[in-house]
């Protein structure tokens, strides 16, 4: 695949780099930002011509609908560097397609291919210095979408802007965490918006979550909303369980976001000759299968973290701890992964594409 281009564009650049103030082996996800960001607005009814100007903080109307109506929508996606210092991207479409369907759910107008792909690609391009190679290390890639259209009427905008800032990141290990599983409250329903990477989503983790902090335990294992009683997301990742020496993870819905880490790590599993199994777990099971001693792993997937392991959970009142296992399949998998992205590993599937 070869990343569409973007003739109109204008590119201011900046006169200074904080490039030599960050201490990229110590950096921690999500604060540090490049010297460029990437600005397209939307008005009458169409996309304006897009520029890449200095980072920087912008001013919008205190009735910009984004704020009151919560009308905004993200990506996230990651810029490796490889070997022979060229910058490759992980299923980029993936992330543009996705995009647009959050946008198309939010009643935001949907972005041009040439402004998110074509876009990216001229931010990167000067901006390649940002991404260090080796070791895991990526540049962090948040698109984004948000009302700025003025007016405190509880309809669509007029007026959006779509952006693109980039985060330097290491491939961050912060341990097995402790979840606890969800027996009230919920990330998403039924005819809701959990399939959308739409910013309330995550707002509306952060009581539950905080809750789940103060017992002690690091995130949520999130449950359908209906019954409480299927496995579905955790935290802000789709979820993996390994019984014995089969992986399962819950099919794709309304409710359960359609990650790109989730898709590539089922290809990948069955490339390996894993048993990889697409259904609903119940929380009965997983308790039955803590029990018996066949649950062994339980991981979170995600574009941040790639694979986020997790030691035990939570329920009704009880905590499972899961054994220690001598090959975990999460790990080999995480590596496997990074190796592909990192262009360290033959990409047979065809998903890393040179900016
Ligand atoms: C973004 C996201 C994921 C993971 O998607 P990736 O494409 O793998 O990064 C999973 N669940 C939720 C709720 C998300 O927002």
């Amino acid at each position: 695949m070869e990343l569409k281009t973007i003739e109109n564009i204008d590119i201011v650049k900046s006169s200074t780099t904080k490039i030599n103030e960050v201490d990229f082996d110590n950096i921690s996800f999500g604060n540090t930002f490049t010297d460029h960001m990437l600005i397209c607005d939307y008005a009458n009814g169409e996309w304006q011509k897009p520029i890449i100007q200095p980072y920087a903080p912008f001013t919008i109307d205190p009735s910009a609908k984004v704020f009151h109506y919560g009308q905004a929508i993200f990506e996230g996606m990651k810029a490796y560097k490889d070997e022979q210092d060229d910058v490759w991207l992980f299923r980029p479409e993936e992330n543009f397609m996705r995009f647009n369907k959050s946008a198309v759910r939010m009643a935001m107008p949907e972005v041009p291919e040439e402004v998110f792909l074509g876009g990216l690609k001229k931010l990167l391009e000067l901006e390649k210095d940002w991404v260090k190679k080796g070791n895991g290390s990526s540049l962090y890639i948040r698109p984004f979408m948000i009302a700025t259209g003025p007016g405190v009427v509880a309809a669509p905008a007029m007026f959006y802007r779509f952006m693109i800032i980039l985060s330097p990141a290491k491939s961050y290990y912060s341990g097995a965490v402790k979840v606890v599983v969800a027996e009230h409250f919920s990330r998403a329903a039924n005819g809701g918006i959990g399939a959308a990477k739409a910013a309330g989503n995550y707002s509306g983790q952060f009581y539950p979550t905080k809750l789940a902090n103060e017992k002690g335990y690091q995130q949520i294992i999130w449950t359908d909303d209906a019954t409480h009683t299927k496995l579905e997301e955790a935290g802000t990742m789709n979820v993996f369980f390994r019984i014995n020496d089969t992986l399962y993870t819950a099919p794709t819905s309304e409710r359960i976001l359609d990650g790109i880490t989730r898709k590539s790590l089922i290809d990948l599993a069955k490339r390996e000759n894993i048993k990889v199994e697409v259904r609903s777990v119940l929380v009965d099971e997983l308790v039955n299968a803590a029990k018996d001693g066949s649950l062994k792993e339980i991981f979170g997937a995600g574009t941040a973290a790639v694979i986020s392991p997790i030691s035990g959970f939570a329920y009704k009142e009880e905590y499972f701890e899961l054994p220690n296992v001598e090959d975990s399949i999460a790990m080999d998998l995480k590596d496997k992964l990074t190796k592909i992205q990192t262009k360290l590993a033959d990409d047979t599937f065809g998903w890393t594409v040179k900016i």
